[in-house]
């Protein structure tokens, strides 16, 4: 089942706020983790694709099928919340069960279904329980098995951990990828989570002011941002304008960088990207791309050091890690220099 949104945009009414333009497809079993500053989008993008929202311009459609004018229960999707939203009148067993039992499937049969997702989200034991004698990870991991009991034609996740405690979710976020996968689910899940979104996603897109700027595996989307707003809310950087000065050259004002120009021509405006993981503490004199400066904060993460690295004229400091920070000078190897051009 492949989700397909092209050109969708919306309005709410009397407003200009919405999404504008949007087009991604979400391949079959694929989990695309759509992300973004709050206000961006994001959950209006679910609330059409749902059906909870409705009166878009463009096309949604599940493995071609225009959904525009299907109600929600007809869409066939699966959803899981941000808040659990199980029935605290119904035990265990028929919440996960209580899809099927709308779409008349008969008792035994149900339970039988229900109970198998409960094993597969390793809560079999606790079919009987009252749901409100679960902890939040397991109320969330009964969400997921009722999803997944209508057979949904594709999953929609909205924010399905943020209300977990720290040490839950890594756990979960592991286990509901895992079941998803295994269900070869076409899954949307909104996050405002990057870590989430990247650990979890075949791709990631990324969302601001109800527009999509950039969908691309993790890694492309880490390393090869479109532009700066995606390079910012997608890991640490550090960011600087500069102005390409010859074939490979950057010219920062301060400093000039060797970096892969392309086929920028001496004049382009550019902005500079540096992940902090590229930069190399005291590299040997006289190599390429080596400031001298001096290690301003420090911040001790166990196995590395996080610090600021203050680069005379460079206005900003470069943000840095590594086993130990720099005592006089940090490098960065040209290919490492990403340049955007925004
Ligand atoms: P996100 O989920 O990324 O935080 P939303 O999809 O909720 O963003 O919101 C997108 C934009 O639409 C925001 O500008 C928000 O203020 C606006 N918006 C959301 N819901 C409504 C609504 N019911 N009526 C009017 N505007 C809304």
């Amino acid at each position: 089942m492949s989700l397909v949104l092209d050109h969708v945009s919306y309005s709410y009414p009397g407003t200009t706020q919405g999404l504008h333009d949007i087009s991604l497809d979400v391949r079959t079993g694929e989990l695309v983790a759509v992300i973004g500053p709050s206000g961006s989008g994001k959950s209006t993008l679910l609330k059409l694709v749902s059906g909870l929202e409705t009166g878009h311009s463009g096309r949604i459609a599940l493995d071609g099928e225009d959904l525009s004018h299907k109600p929600v229960h007809r869409r066939h999707i699966g959803m899981v919340f941000q808040s659990y939203a199980l029935f605290p009148h119904l035990d265990v067993l028929d919440n996960v069960a209580y899809g099927l039992k709308l779409r008349k499937v008969p008792a035994a049969e149900r339970h039988r279904r229900a109970q198998e997702l409960l094993d597969v989200v390793g809560l079999g034991d606790y079919a009987r329980r009252a749901v409100a004698q679960l902890s939040g990870g397991q109320q969330q991991r009964v969400a997921l098995a009722r999803a997944l009991a209508i057979d949904p034609r594709a999953l929609l996740l909205d924010e399905p951990l943020s209300a977990l405690d720290a040490s839950v979710r890594g756990h979960l976020r592991d286990q509901i990828r895992a079941i998803q996968q295994r269900f070869n689910a076409t899954t949307l899940l909104v996050t405002h989570d990057q870590e989430e979104a990247l650990t979890m996603a075949d791709r990631v897109a990324v969302m601001q002011d109800g527009r999509l700027l950039q969908i691309a595996p993790p890694r492309e989307l880490y390393e090869h941002p479109a532009n700066r707003t995606v390079a910012r809310f997608v890991g640490l950087s550090t960011l600087l304008p500069g102005t390409v000065c010859a074939s490979d050259r950057v010219d920062l004002g301060f400093a000039e960088l060797a970096a892969p120009t392309g086929t920028r021509t001496p004049g382009t405006a550019v902005h500079v990207l540096i992940r902090p993981e590229h930069i190399q503490a005291d590299p040997p004199a006289g190599g390429l791309n080596r400031l001298t400066g001096r290690t301003g904060a420090r911040r001790y993460l166990g196995s590395l050091t996080r610090y600021d690295f203050e680069v005379p004229g460079a206005g900003i400091p470069f943000l840095a890690e590594s086993a130990w920070p720099a005592r006089e000078a940090i490098g960065i190897a040209p290919a490492h220099v990403r340049l955007l051009d925004d």
